[in-house]
């Protein structure tokens, strides 16, 4: 197996830039998602992979082969989009064969090999079938075997689960680890939806309007320590606020109009976060705990009024209006059927927050 690398890759499409000076390494056997908002350039990247766009300027490597200009038949670099792509007047089987019968590949090795890939996508029983009378999530699996048949180094799926429902989505997002983790291939996982890219990824890239890459890391450091205000958006929700950092007895705060200075901490000091310097801090809404009581113990307390509730079942959102106007998000898990306390519309309640579970962002 080897890396894709990409050094410097420009692409524009009818004079608009899309990619600009691009650099990605993504790494060898791994499950990699590119997230970004839609129309960032994404399906583009994988194109260029791909083969199916050649690149303005810069190169793609796949180990340290220089793959820039080779045709798309000499990569073993496999697609499957979100279209299944499917051929169908053919069968199951013969859709899943297509590629060895193009190599003309003897009969009993299509065979294993046809049914060795079914089984991986769950769909022994079906080679028979007409491609027409299959469930979408049936057809992406035919396209899956597909595209996994021929032993690619890397499979690039974009945005492949985009037309099924919510449930078949998860399922198959299920599969398609399980799938990653038994072929060991290279997944790159194109997506805008950060749920499914936290879900599956062993790494992501989250990439800006603009095209650029804005961090790259595991799920969990991309989402508790977002490096931008564009990422802490993007992926989860967040309550921002804007303040000026200070520093009393040695104690780091930040100064909020209207609020009061809140307590925050930085495990490693940033160039940027000098004393006196405008910046935000991003809390995530499950991080505060919300209650009518007065509890010790927390390095942070507001207090405000509720305005809005949201039933979601396993958890329930609170927005908490704070006497400076502004509205935090709050998340509390459903934990009981009788909770001890209730806390209802227009209810004066407490938000406490820990200090470590500040994000400070650059201004
Ligand atoms: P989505 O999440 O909506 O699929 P994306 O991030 O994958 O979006 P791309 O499909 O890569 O975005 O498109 C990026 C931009 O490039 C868009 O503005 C699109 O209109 C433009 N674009 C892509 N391919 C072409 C093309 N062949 N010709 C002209 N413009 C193109």
């Amino acid at each position: 197996m080897r890396q894709i690398r990409l050094e410097n890759v420009s692409k524009t499409f009818e004079g608009e830039e899309i990619i600009s000076g691009l650099s990605l390494e993504i790494p060898t056997g791994k499950f990699f998602a590119l997230l970004g908002p839609s129309g960032c350039g994404k399906t583009t990247i994988l194109r260029l992979i791909a083969g199916l766009e050649s690149v303005d300027s810069g190169k793609i490597y796949l180990g340290d082969q220089e793959i820039t200009h080779q045709p798309i038949y000499k990569r073993r670099i496999n697609t499957v989009f979100q279209q299944y792509a499917l051929f169908p007047h053919l069968s199951v089987f013969e859709n899943v064969a297509y590629s060895l019968r193009i190599r003309r590949e003897k009969e009993i090795f299509v065979r294993d090999k046809v049914y060795d890939a079914l089984k991986m996508v769950h769909l022994l029983g079906f080679d028979n079938k007409n491609i027409n009378s299959l469930s979408g999530g049936q057809q992406q699996r035919v396209a899956l075997a597909r595209a996994i048949i021929s032993q690619p180094e890397v499979l690039l799926l974009d945005e492949p689960l985009a037309a099924l429902d919510q449930k078949l989505k998860e399922k198959l997002l299920i599969e398609l680890i399980e799938l990653q983790d038994k072929l060991k291939t290279t997944f790159v996982y194109v997506t805008h939806d950060q749920s499914e890219a936290l879900t599956v990824a062993d790494k992501m890239a989250i990439m800006n309007n603009d095209g650029h890459i804005e961090q790259i890391g595991t799920p969990k450091q991309i989402y508790e320590f977002p490096v931008s205000r564009f990422v802490a958006n993007f992926v989860g929700n967040t309550n921002i606020i804007a303040g000026k950092l200070i520093e009393i007895d040695n104690q780091q705060m930040v100064e909020v109009k209207g609020l009061g200075n809140i307590f925050v901490f930085a495990p490693s000091k940033k160039n940027w976060m000098i004393s006196g310097c405008n910046l935000f801090l991003s809390i995530r809404p499950e991080k505060i705990y919300i209650s009518k009581k007065e509890i010790n113990g927390f390095s942070n307390h507001l207090i405000g009024r509720v305005d809005n509730i949201i039933y979601y079942g396993r958890s329930t959102q609170y927005s908490v209006m704070l006497k400076n106007g502004k509205k935090l998000m709050v998340f509390e898990q459903n934990e009981e059927h009788f909770p001890q306390e209730v806390i209802d519309y227009d209810d004066n309640v407490n938000l406490y927050f820990q200090k470590e579970n500040i994000v400070l962002l650059q201004g």
